[in-house]
């Protein structure tokens, strides 16, 4: 039998394309579309379409419906951390955090993590399968209609690497825009990286107007290359190229993410030497409280704001990372896969 047709990681032009194929109307493609944003769970649910339509969809088509494998809530901000069960049975992790701005998503890219970052718990039983633009995009729309909180803004900052899946996070990203959808701005998407240097100059590219954000975590090669395997790849010195470049090309500043870690990445020469690689780059610095992770020696350091006040001092615009859902093992890093079963060990 055929290979069924992944209709919820089709664009419109394309639903209806295929269903011409059907010898069915345009039309349709759109009442489809809106279904399957919606959160429908069968095809049996579009009851504006003909009995004969959704049985031969049914057939020929999957509609990638995730089922709430585990749900918890914060007592103290309210964040809600989703386990998905997908088709194939593998798990999702996503993250509704709930800002003053707007109830803002936390979307994985990927199952596990090939990137090996030493202090992610995501990376640890190492990349399984990325995931497809529909089961990116479903994280979106069944947060959205299980919690019954309207969802404006998405972080791409959950489990997986978004660059190391760029075409799938790409059509994502124009499902998720789409204004028969969940019609989300570019301008209130972010998209977190390790560094894929190569992926970023496509990136630019483009010209969206997506926020992009580098996990830098460290300024010197020595340190980084320790932490971050990436950086083997793609050093400090090519990084920053790639981050200027971005820059010039679509004129949005870049947010870098450093995790402050003791001993490791928080001394006053890190911070003068993060601040002069950023000479003539606008961008801004996230300093993220380092998050225990069991399996990891590294701790969190206590020097936060020494470091941030070093880096004013020259300066760079900082902020520090405020943690969510800390109750609940919600906060970056935390995500793995499987967490029922490892967290247990
Ligand atoms: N692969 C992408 C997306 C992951 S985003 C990336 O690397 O950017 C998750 C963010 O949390 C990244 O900045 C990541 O480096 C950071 N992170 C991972 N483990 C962490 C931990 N234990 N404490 C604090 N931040 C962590």
């Amino acid at each position: 039998m055929a290979e069924k047709i992944d209709l919820k990681s089709m664009t419109l032009p394309e639903i209806e394309a295929f269903l011409a194929t059907l010898g069915e109307p345009k039309f349709r493609a759109k009442q489809i579309f809106v279904w399957m944003h919606k959160g429908v769970s069968s095809f049996d649910e579009m009851t504006n379409l003909s009995k004969s339509l959704r049985a031969k969809l049914a057939e020929r088509c999957t509609l990638t419906v995730l089922q709430v494998e585990r749900k918890q809530v914060s007592k103290l901000d309210g964040t809600i951390k989703y386990l998905w069960e997908m088709e194939d049975g593998n798990c999702v992790e996503t993250v509704l955090m709930r800002y003053k701005h707007g109830n803002t998503v936390c979307v994985s890219s990927e199952i596990g993590c090939a990137m090996g970052c030493a202090f992610c718990a995501s990376t640890i039983g190492g990349l399984v399968r990325r995931l497809t633009p529909a089961e990116i995009l479903s994280q979106v729309i069944y947060t959205q209609k299980d919690s019954g909180l309207p969802i404006s803004n998405i972080v791409l900052m959950g489990i997986g690497e978004p660059l190391d899946n760029f075409d799938h996070v790409l059509r994502f990203l124009e499902l998720v825009n789409d204004p028969n959808g969940m019609n989300i701005g570019m301008r209130h998407i972010s998209l977190s990286t390790c560094g894929l240097v190569d992926k970023i100059d496509r990136l630019a590219d483009l010209q969206l107007q997506i926020t992009l954000s580098v996990s830098l975590h460290a300024p010197d090669n020595e340190t980084r290359s320790t932490i971050m395997p990436v950086n083997k790849a793609y050093d400090v010195e090519r990084l920053f190229q790639s981050c200027r470049r971005y820059f010039e090309v679509t004129g949005r500043r870049i947010s870098y993410e450093y995790a402050m870690i003791d001993g490791v990445t928080d001394s006053d020469a890190q911070a003068d030497l993060l601040a002069k690689h950023l000479k003539g780059i606008p961008g801004h610095v996230n300093l993220i409280p380092l998050n225990d992770v069991r399996e990891s020696k590294l701790k969190p350091s206590r020097r936060v704001p020494e470091f941030k006040k070093r880096l004013e001092s020259h300066g760079v615009t900082v902020t520090v990372r405020r943690k969510l859902g800390s109750d609940i093992d919600a906060s970056c890093g935390q995500l793995r896969r499987k967490t029922l079963h490892l967290d247990e060990t």
